[in-house]
């Protein structure tokens, strides 16, 4: 299921096998929030840009369409045409950072959708329900996201909570998996750290859910407000006591410096709206630092984004055009923006993997962790 290949330094070569095939690690999970990569990419596309495996949220996908109408579709691999591995968040997220006028309770949240207002319930076993529905092959626990920084009196009951949580996702995904007509029922169960920026809580709470032997794991909370320093500091602390032969999540990161850092700490997977997002505005990322392509100095630019890019973008696009289409308000400009960063993070993962299997990370992390930081 998860073998770790080869290690340099704590950075580890992995590949991490499930129901819809094989992922080589470090992986980027390309984002699909509602089923559709935003900036009009499709799943087709997420092929051409050498996407392993697709992110999508169960918070956005169980309020519209609803995971029963996408069960009845046979599941999110056939509803979005996606047949590689996927990967759906618990909902937890988007329920302490979306949804308005939520109230936490042992059983779970109360919660408005942040559509209607509707109210609606949601748990461990809700979250699994949904998850299970939808198919993934790998579903993420539900637990409380806290933002940093937040007092120790508020994070230490929280993540103790968050710990009879996942006792709670466990009986449930064991439960559906179990069922005959669950959709996809080798679907894995990943656990997930909280403690914000507690060292201490950290350490305690990996160490409980580690015992509980989830498929995979998690680091949550981070990214969420604290100095970067802090979540590298975050992550040395929690890294010790995470299992050695199990994949590890850093959540909702980051930078391309973010990740070969975090790579060099010992992580597996990434995931980050960040490259489309930024992308949609014109903020383009490149092997010599980033460009705002709505910049006047590219007005007659006749070069690609990135000379060095093989992307369907940069193949065929100069600068000129590309700012001209982010001017004209048109489409395309969004939709080629995003497919030139969410090439440029498959890319900047696939030349991890090339420094890890030739034993020369160090290296690579010395030459471009800062460089890619800054503008072009
Ligand atoms: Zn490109």
């Amino acid at each position: 299921m998860f073998e770790v290949i080869k290690t340099d330094g704590r950075a580890r070569r992995g590949r991490f096998t499930c129901a819809h095939g094989a992922v080589q690690t470090p992986v980027f999970m390309n984002v699909g929030t509602q089923g559709a990569i935003k900036g009009a990419v499709s799943a087709h596309d997420l092929r051409t840009l050498g996407c392993q495996i697709e992110l999508s949220n169960t918070y956005h996908l169980h309020l519209r369409p609803g995971d029963d109408v996408v069960r009845t579709l046979g599941g999110l691999h056939r509803f979005m045409g996606w047949d590689g591995p996927i990967l759906t968040d618990s909902g937890g997220f988007q329920v302490f950072s979306l949804a308005g006028l939520r109230k936490i309770t042992e059983e779970g949240v109360t919660f408005a959708s942040h559509i209607d207002g509707k109210r609606i319930f949601m748990g461990p076993e809700e979250s699994m329900r949904i998850q299970s529905n939808l198919g993934s092959d790998v579903a993420m626990a539900f637990d409380e996201c806290v933002e940093n920084p937040a007092p120790y009196e508020y994070v230490k009951p929280s993540c103790e909570r968050t710990l009879r949580w996942l006792a709670r996702c466990k009986m449930e995904h064991d439960r559906l998996n179990a069922l005959p007509d669950t959709v996809n029922r080798q679907q894995m169960l990943f656990g997930i750290n909280q403690g914000g920026t507690y060292p201490d809580l950290r350490r305690w709470h990996m160490q409980e859910i580690a015992s509980l032997d989830c498929d995979g794991y998690a680091i949550g909370g981070l990214a969420v407000g604290e100095e970067t320093q802090v979540m590298y500091d975050i992550i040395d602390a929690v890294e010790p006591c995470m299992p050695k032969d199990k994949p590890r999540y850093l959540m909702g990161v980051g930078t391309p410096s973010n990740i070969i850092e975090s790579v060099a700490r010992g992580v597996d997977f990434f995931d980050c709206v960040m490259p489309a997002r930024n992308a949609r505005h014109g903020k383009l990322f490149t092997w010599r630092g980033t460009v705002n392509i709505k910049n006047e100095k590219y007005k007659t630019d006749p070069c690609p984004i990135d000379p060095d890019c093989g992307c369907p973008t940069c193949r065929s696009f100069s600068r000129a055009y590309l700012r001209h289409l982010f001017t004209a308000g048109e489409m395309l400009a969004m939709r080629l923006a995003v497919m030139h960063n969410l090439w440029f993070y498959n890319e900047l993962m696939a030349r991890i993997r090339q420094a890890l299997d030739a034993g020369a990370y160090e290296t690579f992390r010395r030459t471009w962790s800062e460089r890619l930081e800054r503008r072009a």
